[in-house]
């Protein structure tokens, strides 16, 4: 098929979970828009549907197969290709496998653009790929057509702070992850490309790029370079664009990591921390690689290094064995946790993970009630750290501007703040910083009222 067919070729994706998936989704796309192929949204007609799947619970295996059900029921002559993590691990083994026209997992990247033109497709259930193997494909690197901020290519949201992927894989088991087996070994994008690309993307107009992946603290093992290592190169190239770490497991908020972030202008005081628990007995339980002893001294010294720090965690509650004793005895804990906000999750089993073998399961009830007490406290922590914002000056980065003129965006410090502009506003741009005073708190507790600055 010659490329002056491909623009009439439209395509459709959908994605389902994490911002690894996300960017694998928004590389495709771009990949795809250089073709001339038109990317549209799922709820539109098209020729070729992919869904890029999530399997990092049994719920998020049912709405991909749900998804590919109900996409063959309405487009019975459309091409379906199914890719992502579950497409990795499970998809060809489910009743709803007859239904795409090709499985392409994780570990062959590469492969989903010609599946996509309708080029080589292996049979559904033939492509043997052993789990793992062959996680070599290199990250995508930066697309030399990444739009602007805030412009819509094609089928392309709009985006104000660019989500840069630097990393895939993970080296770790944790007991109820099945991630390593869906992306396979840490792997990361070497030091020097990561800063031209944030180079590059400041010469575009971003003034925030947030590092992602799916195990960041694991950046550069294999190749002996690390995070912290990458910072200070960023900082000796003076890139331009601010950078937002988009989370880290305690035992990766290093001494050294703190410092440089206190002591310098180039990462926004916001960090987002995986502590999964706050109770030892639990992450031993979870097989994480810390104790509440460490995690602890990992975040009351980031605490008390960098000033307006904005703390957030991940929490799984009702994980097997987590008794009331237990759940008490973390109450006690977070207590003491110089903690923001929470992102509570309650524990949901993943065939295929060790988790699922362990005795004294939490009744589904109570695990939800355990996440709305936590998601409770969150809230009040959450108020009370904006509370500590008000009357300072703070940086946000537009990330939308409404029809009454009033402007959108997220400060480096994680709030989210609506603005009034100045009178004398002119040319504020999408993924710009603008200078604001936050004033109060929103009405949902989860925002900040700002003045533009002049
Ligand atoms: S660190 Fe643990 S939870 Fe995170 S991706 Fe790796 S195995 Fe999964």
């Amino acid at each position: 098929m010659s490329s002056e067919n491909l623009d009439h070729l439209k395509v459709a994706f959908s994605t389902i979970g994490c911002r690894s998936n996300f960017a694998d989704t928004m590389d495709l796309q771009t990949a795809a828009l250089e073709y001339g192929i038109t990317c549209l949204d799922f709820n539109e007609h098209a020729d070729v549907y992919v869904l890029n799947t999530c399997t990092v619970t049994n719920g998020a295996d049912v709405q991909a197969r749900r998804t590919v059900k109900n996409l063959r029921f309405k487009y019975p002559t459309a091409r379906i290709v199914v890719t992502g993590c579950m497409a990795e691990v499970g998809f060809k083994d489910c009743p709803e496998a007859c239904l795409a026209d090709a499985i392409i997992g994780t570990s062959r990247k590469s492969e989903v653009l010609a599946a996509i033109l309708g080029k080589n497709i292996p049979a559904p259930g033939n492509d043997l790929v052993s789990l793992g193997s062959n996680f070599k494909e290199d990250l995508a690197p930066l697309s030399k057509s990444t739009p602007a901020p805030g412009t819509a290519a094609q089928g392309l949201a709009p985006r104000a702070r660019f989500h840069l992927r630097i990393q895939d894989g993970c080296d770790n088991l944790c007991t109820f992850c099945i991630v390593p087996s869906a992306r396979g070994n840490s792997r990361a994008k070497p030091t020097a490309q990561v800063v031209e690309e944030i180079k590059t993307l400041g010469k575009i107009g971003y003034d925030e790029v947030v590092l992602t992946g799916t195990h960041l603290g694991g950046f550069g093992a294999e190749r002996e370079e690390s995070l912290l290592g990458l910072l200070r190169a960023m900082k000796k190239a003076k890139v331009s664009p601010r950078i937002r770490i988009s989370s880290l497991d305690p035992n990766d908020v290093s001494a050294g990591l703190i410092d440089f972030i206190a002591s310098s202008n180039l990462v926004c005081e916001h960090l987002h921390v995986c502590f999964q628990s706050f109770s030892n007995k639990m992450l031993k339980l979870m097989n994480r690689r810390y104790t509440m002893t460490e995690a602890i001294e990992a975040v009351s010294y980031a605490a008390a290094k960098i000033k307006g720090l904005c703390l957030g965690a991940d929490l799984i509650c009702g994980f097997p064995q987590e008794t009331d004793d237990i759940l008490n005895e973390q109450l006690t804990a977070f207590k003491e946790l110089p903690l923001s906000y929470l992102h509570v999750f309650p524990y949901s089993e993943r065939q295929g993970t060790p988790a699922t073998r362990l005795s004294g399961s939490i009744a589904l009830n109570k695990r939800r009630e355990r996440a709305q007490t936590w998601r409770a406290l969150s809230v009040e922590r959450r108020s009370d750290y904006l509370k500590s914002k008000l009357n300072t000056e703070m940086e946000i980065i537009v990330e939308r501007i409404t029809p009454d003129g009033h402007i959108l965006g997220t400060s480096r410090e994680y709030a989210s703040c609506a603005v009034s502009p100045a009178a004398s506003a002119k040319n504020i741009k999408i993924g710009r910083v603008l200078k604001v005073q936050a004033k109060e708190i929103g009405a949902n507790k989860e925002s900040l009222i700002c003045l533009q600055q002049t």
